[in-house]
């Protein structure tokens, strides 16, 4: 009884906006969303300091973008997103498109992906909140959603680990579930970056598929502790 419930609140549309309190009728309202989307948006490999070696993306991440850096109102809307509700996906989705510009190999990819969570989270949680920003994202550039991951093995959750054990943590531990089309290109979705080992991981499992080039966009870019992403 209690998960039936806790699934008819998550679908109960907030009456109070995130970001002044506002009764707006929505997530966000009308004052507090363009906020979201000029936050300032961060990309590699535009930002230098934000750089290849730093996150590890040797292993043919094209390139990422985030709608701006893991704090303020981006930050409570991920970790809305993460704990209750699904409808913070909306407005995230609408930043992180403004955040791919007009560069066509994020706008039209081939198909939109996501890094899959494990069984036991999505149970528990009724959904995956990657999966739900990557349909709302698929759905406002107009481009297909494949479910083209899944996890190949247990991993610890990431959040807890210091960063040289990231990526041994994830390493291996997507596989791709189909064989993609010669040269795809893939965009895949997540709601945060930080040091990159889990895009590394889920991106080498696309292109060992057959993708050509895979990009990141990502609600928000976190910083790790004394990595030059945290100056912002
Ligand atoms: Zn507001």
């Amino acid at each position: 009884v209690g998960q039936k419930l806790r699934e008819l609140l998550d679908l109960a549309l907030p009456t109070e906006c995130i970001g002044c309190g506002g009764h707006g009728g929505g997530v966000l309202c009308g004052d507090c969303l363009p906020l979201l989307v000029k936050s300032r948006p961060l990309s590699w490999p535009d930002d230098f300091t934000l750089g290849r070696e730093e996150l590890g993306l040797e292993a043919g991440v094209a390139g990422w973008r985030a709608a701006g850096l893991y704090h303020g109102l981006l930050k409570e809307l991920v970790l809305r997103l993460k704990s209750s509700c699904r409808h913070v996906a909306t407005p995230l989705s609408i930043a992180m498109v403004a955040a791919a510009g007009n560069d066509p190999a994020f706008l039209v990819p081939d198909m939109v992906c996501f890094v899959p969570s494990s069984r036991e989270k999505v149970v528990s949680r009724g959904y995956n909140p990657a999966e739900l920003l990557a349909r709302a994202v698929s759905e406002r550039l107009g481009r297909p959603l494949m479910q083209c991951l899944a996890k190949t093995r247990a991993t610890l959750d990431q959040d807890g680990l210091p960063g040289y054990q990231r990526l041994s943590n994830v390493s291996g531990a997507f596989g791709a579930t189909r064989i993609l089309e010669p040269r795809s290109s893939v965009l895949l979705v997540d709601d945060v970056l930080t040091t990159g080992a889990t895009a590394r991981a889920c991106s080498g499992a696309l292109l060992a598929a057959g993708a050509h080039e895979v990009r990141v966009l990502v609600a928000a870019r976190a910083a790790m502790r004394g990595c030059p992403a945290g100056r912002g």
